[in-house]
Formats: structure tokens, sequence, C-alpha cells
């Protein structure tokens, strides 16, 4: 039997601490506050914008919210962004994505200051990341190493598997393990012999949106199993990467879905938006 690994609960011990943390900062005079950006009306992505905010509430940092409206310009977001860059009072930038596709989300994600990036999608924090040096690291893969460690699940000189190579995902998550020691491999859809490769890991991550993809033959008995994938089954369930109830029995620990890795995604970007307030003071 697989030790579940909590991430409502490790996020939620995560919130507590932020909360202290903030109430310190606002004792000295600093007011962590974040900017989110959304352009046009997904409905999906007005929900995890609402979540964001919630979580600002309940830990002390401030909020403020930028609706676009669909046919905003390029030059329009640009010029938001620009704004947010030089306000001092707002140390975190998010552009909640997907964005209407007349527009260039890269182009957009550049233009935010790096110091303010708290998704940690800046060229210049990816590139930190690469060379080991403190920067922002996008909210999902700091969320699985810090649950990692939550759990004193040890990372050094175990071979990681990484299925997925997505820039805000699998890359950042495959230089986090490999900043922790890890032998790193990461799979992707051109990937050979999958199955062979998986077998191999000592921690095994699926970031692929696939339902149910990582069957039981795909997992080394005793592994660590992290499940990034949120998917919806067409009655409205949401199912993982893995296939849950095979795999489990083979693993030590494993994350399920939901209530594993996706409550961590909003911690750590509290967690970013309090570092930056502290480095901007
Ligand atoms: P992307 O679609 O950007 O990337 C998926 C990756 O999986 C790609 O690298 C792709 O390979 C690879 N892949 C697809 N099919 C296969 C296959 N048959 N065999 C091996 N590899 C394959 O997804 P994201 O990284 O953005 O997200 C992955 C999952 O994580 C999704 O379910 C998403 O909803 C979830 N997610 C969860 C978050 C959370 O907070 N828990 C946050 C972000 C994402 P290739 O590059 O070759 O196309």
């Amino acid at each position: 039997m697989a030790t579940i690994i909590n991430g409502k609960e490790v996020a939620a011990k995560i919130r507590a601490e932020l909360k202290k943390e903030v109430e310190e900062l606002i004792k000295n005079g600093i007011y962590p506050k974040l900017a989110v950006i959304m352009v046009g009306n997904d409905s999906a992505s007005a929900v995890y914008v609402r979540n964001k905010s919630k979580a600002c509430n309940e830990i002390g940092i401030e909020f403020e919210e930028f609706l676009m409206e669909e046919n905003t310009t390029r030059e329009q977001l640009l010029e938001l962004i620009d704004k947010l860059n030089n306000r001092k009072d707002i140390n975190g930038i998010l552009l909640q994505s997907p964005i209407p596709k007349h527009l260039d989300i890269r182009e957009a994600f550049n233009a935010i200051n790096y110091k303010k990036d708290v998704d940690g999608f800046h060229p210049i924090n990816v590139g930190k990341l690469a060379i080991g040096e403190d920067c922002f690291i996008s909210c999902t893969p700091a969320g699985v190493i810090k649950m990692l460690e939550e759990y004193n699940i040890p990372i050094e000189g175990k071979h990681a598997v990484v299925i997925g190579r997505s820039n805000i995902v699998g890359k950042p998550l495959s230089q986090c393990l490999l900043n922790k020691n890890a032998t790193v491999t990461i799979c992707h859809s051109r990937t050979k012999n999958l199955e062979e490769i998986t077998k191999q890991a000592d921690i095994l991550v699926a970031a692929i949106g696939k339902p149910k993809f990582v069957t039981e033959n795909m997992v080394k008995q005793n592994a660590v199993v992290i499940d990034v994938g949120i998917n919806r089954t067409e009655d409205g369930k949401l199912v993982g990467d893995v296939d849950y109830e095979k795999v489990e029995p083979k693993a030590t620990y494993i994350t399920p879905v939901p209530g594993g890795v996706g409550p961590m995604t909003i911690a750590m970007l509290m967690t970013n938006v309090v570092k930056a307030a502290k480095n901007l003071k």
C-alpha cells in the first residue's frame, strides 16, 4: 500500500505559514500585491483567477484584477504590462492563459519585468533555473519539489523520469530535479520504448494530459509516482494521467487527482508573490 501524498494538506500548511509571514511584512510596511491580467472571457480562466484571488485574500496578499476585452490589441496589452511593471505597489504580475489567438503570449510573458514574474515564465527566470541561480520557478514544478521535500522523499541520486516536456511543467520540473541531483530522463510523444524507460524510474512524473495513460506495467515496484495531469472525463470527473487504482499498489508514494499536485500550484504562486515582495522591498 502506497502512502498517499496529500497535496491539500501540504498546501494548507504553506498558506498558513505565508499568512504569518505576510503579517510580519505588513508590520514592516511591506504590502505584497498580485496583479492578474485576464484577456477575453475564457470560463475556466475565470475560475482559476477567482481561486487565486481567494488564496490571496486568505493570506493577506492584496489582489488587483485587470480584465481586458477579447478584441484587446497587442499595443493595449503591452501598455498595461508596462504600467504594472512600473507600479511600485505591485510585486507580482500574472498573465492568465490562454489569451485570444491574435495576441502573442510569448511576447507578453517576455514583456513582464522578470522581478515581478511570479509564474516563472520569463526567459531570465527560465535561464536562471537552468544555471541553478535563485529565481522564480514555475509554480507546478516548484509544488512537486515541495511535496517531495515535505514527505522526506530523497531526490539525490534517484532516477527521475518525467513524461512531458512542456515549458510550464515538464522542462522546468526536469531542471528542478536535476538541480536536486537526480538523474533525469525526459520523455515525450516521440520517445521510443516509453515503457522500458518509465520502468526504470525511482521517481516517475506524469505531465502528459492523457487520462490514465500511465498503467501498472510502466511502473517499477516501489516507485514514487507523481501525477500532474488534470483531465475531465465525459461524466465530469477529474482524473489524472496515472491509472491510480492499478498503479497505487506498486508505488511507495503516490499523488491522487484531485488533491495531489493541483492545490500545490496556487500555494507556490502565493509563495512567489511573497518572495517578490521581499525582493523588491
Ligand atoms: P502539454 O500538452 O503542453 O504537454 C504535454 C506533454 O506530454 C508534451 O511534452 C507531449 O510531448 C507529451 N506527450 C503527449 N502524448 C504523449 C505520449 N503518448 N507519450 C509520451 N509523451 C506524450 O501539457 P502541460 O505540460 O501543460 O500539462 C500536462 C498535464 O498537466 C495536463 O493534464 C494539464 O492539465 C496538467 N497541469 C496541471 C497543473 C496543476 O496545477 N496540477 C498545472 C499545469 C498543467 P510532445 O512535446 O512531443 O508533444
